[in-house]
């Protein structure tokens, strides 16, 4: 069905259904017809392609994904949505609807149930409230995937697509960087959706690397050092990491001398090689 980022269409739609609005699930729907088009083109969505999308609202992403891709297989959560899309997807025999929490998909049988022979991407306009979980299982679970296209928060777009060693990186940033290559898309305003949230938004796409980066000596403990080297905001790379993974805090800046770093380092001045030195060099000396 067209027009469903026409505002009386989706209070049409909404009111015949006796839908409201779950704040809890972060139900903001897009309205501006413009963003849907774009997500799907800048997304991967053609011929060739089979989609994953997360949370289909009422469909109004899905049905741009659905005339352009081979097959869509879209996930959400909200049963009271089912009959709404049964009725705005209703044209399009390419499209399989799953009822639950995307964390809970096995999505790696999914891909392989649904897109035999096509190429995989993940397009969606997220629920904010699980952004960050979201995006880092899909990165995390290696799936024979793409890209992820996806609608954030502005902040959240900011951290995620910082450069490596700038002001703006945090631990999500190392991870992303690691597992993909993040760019920023576009803008969106918060009157692109109903109802409005307070914050402004991004579309952010990252293309999945082949090969993650090489001479991680124990890719576990490299994500802990990284989450221990930016919990607390401010402090040393020494001292956030000391606190952060309870290590003594001359082992950590034995291991910064020997990955060839100052000691007076900061997190967010490391590049991914530097990490990578410093967690190898740290895993050394206190495991
Ligand atoms: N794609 C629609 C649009 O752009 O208008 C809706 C986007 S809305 C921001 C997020 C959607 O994700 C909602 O429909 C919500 O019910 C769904 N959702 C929330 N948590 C979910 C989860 N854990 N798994 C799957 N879908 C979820």
């Amino acid at each position: 069905m067209d027009g469903l980022s026409n505002i009386s269409t989706i209070k049409e739609i909404l009111s015949k259904h006796g839908f409201t609005f779950s704040k809890a699930l972060g139900q903001n729907f897009l309205i501006n017809p413009s963003v849907c088009p774009r997500i799907a083109e800048m997304g991967n969505a053609r011929p060739g392609f089979g989609i994953i999308e997360i949370g289909t609202g009422i469909g109004v992403l899905t049905n741009e994904l659905a005339k352009r891709a081979d097959k869509v297989a879209a996930i959400e959560i909200d049963e009271r949505l089912m009959p709404v899309l049964a009725e705005t997807l209703s044209e399009y025999d390419n499209v399989k609807i799953i009822n639950d929490d995307v964390m809970k998909v096995d999505l790696h049988k999914l891909i392989e149930q649904e897109f035999q022979g096509l190429e995989v991407a993940v397009c969606a306009n997220l629920p904010y409230y699980i952004t960050s979980p979201i995006i880092m299982m899909l990165l995390e679970q290696r799936l024979p995937i793409r890209s992820v296209t996806v609608m954030v928060q502005r902040e959240a777009g900011t951290r995620l697509c910082a450069e490596m060693g700038t002001r703006d990186m945090g631990a999500v940033t190392v991870a992303v960087n690691y597992f993909s290559k993040p760019q920023l898309l576009f803008n969106v305003s918060r009157g692109s959706f109903m109802p409005a949230p307070n914050v402004d938004s991004c579309v952010v796409r990252f293309d999945l690397r082949e090969e993650t980066p090489a001479g991680v000596l124990d890719e576990g403990f490299f994500f802990r050092t990284v989450h221990a080297a930016f919990s607390q905001r401010r402090k040393t790379l020494a001292n956030s990491v000391a606190s952060g993974m309870s290590a003594e805090k001359a082992l950590v800046n034995r291991a910064i001398e020997q990955a060839g770093l100052p000691a007076s380092i900061r997190p967010e001045q490391l590049d991914m090689q530097q990490f990578i030195a410093f967690s190898n060099e740290l895993l050394k000396i206190i495991k």
